[in-house]
């Protein structure tokens, strides 16, 4: 996973489909954060704050029970004990402090089901910075604790009302108020998508964990490296993140993809929010609405990183259905003790399934986030003899 050519393409994939008042703004980005990654003391800073204020290192969890279930060695990469509930502060927390770093005092981002919106207002309540997050009209209905988490941090949350007025269109209006407001303002974009720079800065923001995880690995394996390691994909930071530590490694990379989004197995290659990439698409060339369990995955795109490493064979990336996942965020709460993500279950999902196929490995799993936030939606739609089924009625 090294760097995108001087055009920001990864392969045939990435690059820079913007209007022209953003190039500008783009270039002055990617100097900016080149710049300050080479500078000890923005690193220095950074670190700080993702020890002391997010609690990194985040451990790696052996999970002795479900292991055992399943005849092979599981291992969590434990992203959901980070301050915020996910991986996606550490995103965040590079991007506020180059927004700082440029002298742009308002920050701006889109958020679906709420977790970006969330980590990029505490970072701005942390930075003193004037906070703005586009937010669909039906995610905010969806989501409404999160609307209200990021009021009571401080920002303003602004329902996007076109389209299907969710994730996609908070996009939109993100990127055109980006477009009037570049001189005072940094677009906190929450995934590897976008022109280039983004999907490379946002992959490096997220390489902490890639490090960490591949040293405590060796650690726990006696210097060697997993098997496996897989995550769930859905704009693919987190799974960015993990296989920036295993790139050069004999590990197999694997990405869980919602059945109902599932950009690389079914989509086909367009430009969509400024970048190339797999989409899933019409026969006419229009976006199609990825429907998922998880509204954190509900993207029909994906970072066009994850299109050229599947081209390149580097990566897989495998379907699985809501059912799936349903079963394994309660396997891995019953077993472990563990509540996760419904994104994250997607991960741990894939391999309950292929646990046959995967007998006697050592498999890493990004633990992306934690369950909270999904308790209330798993109640309702487990309410009846679903849930019966499980022991839960
Ligand atoms: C947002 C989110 C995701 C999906 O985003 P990626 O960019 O694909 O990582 C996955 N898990 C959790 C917990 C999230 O909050």
């Amino acid at each position: 996973m090294a760097e995108p050519d001087a055009a920001g393409r990864f392969g045939r994939f990435g690059g820079r489909f913007v209007p022209e008042t953003l190039i500008p703004a783009l270039a002055e980005l990617e100097a900016a954060f080149r710049d300050a990654w080479a500078d000890p003391a923005f690193r220095a800073r950074l670190d700080g704050l993702l020890r002391d204020y997010s609690g990194r290192p985040t451990p790696v969890t052996e999970c002795e029970n479900l292991s055992e279930r399943l005849g092979l060695r599981l291992l969590l990469k434990r992203e959901d004990l980070n301050h915020t509930g996910s991986h996606k502060i550490n995103n965040v927390l590079g991007q506020a402090l180059l927004a700082q770093r440029m002298g742009k005092t308002r920050v701006i981002a889109e958020t679906g089901a709420g977790q970006h919106g969330v980590a990029t207002a505490t970072a701005a309540a942390l930075l003193g910075q004037e906070c703005l997050v586009y937010m669909g009209e039906v995610d905010m209905e969806r989501q409404a604790l999160n609307v209200f988490r990021m009021r009571l941090l401080g920002a303003e949350v602004r329902p996007a009302l076109t389209g299907s007025r969710t994730l996609k269109d908070a996009v939109n209006e993100a990127m055109r108020d980006w477009v009037a407001s570049v001189e005072t303002t940094h677009y906190c974009l929450g995934t590897v998508m976008g022109p280039h720079p983004y999907p490379w800065m946002v992959r490096e923001l997220h390489r902490v964990m890639g490090d960490e995880v591949r040293e405590q690995c060796r650690a726990l394996l006696g210097g060697d490296d997993p098997d496996v390691a897989v995550a769930c994909v859905g704009g693919g930071s987190n799974a960015a993140g993990l296989f920036s530590g295993f790139a050069d490694a004999r590990t197999r990379l694997v990405g869980a993809e919602p059945a109902g989004g599932a950009a690389v197995g079914k989509g086909v290659p367009g430009v969509v929010h400024g970048s190339k990439s797999f989409l899933l698409q019409d026969e006419w060339g229009q976006v199609v609405e990825a429907e998922s369990i998880s509204a954190g995955l509900d993207y029909p795109g994906v970072g066009p990183e994850h299109a050229h490493l599947a081209d390149v064979g580097r990566a897989e990336y495998h379907p699985v259905t809501d059912e799936e996942v349903l079963d394994a965020f309660v396997t891995l709460s019953r077993t472990e003790g563990i509540i996760p993500a419904l994104e994250s279950a997607h991960a741990v999902a894939w391999v309950i399934r292929e646990r046959e196929s995967l007998a006697g490995q050592t498999v890493v799993v990004c633990l992306s986030g934690r369950g909270d936030k999904d308790v209330q939606q798993v109640s309702a739609m487990l309410g009846d003899a679903a849930g019966a089924d499980r022991g839960l009625r």
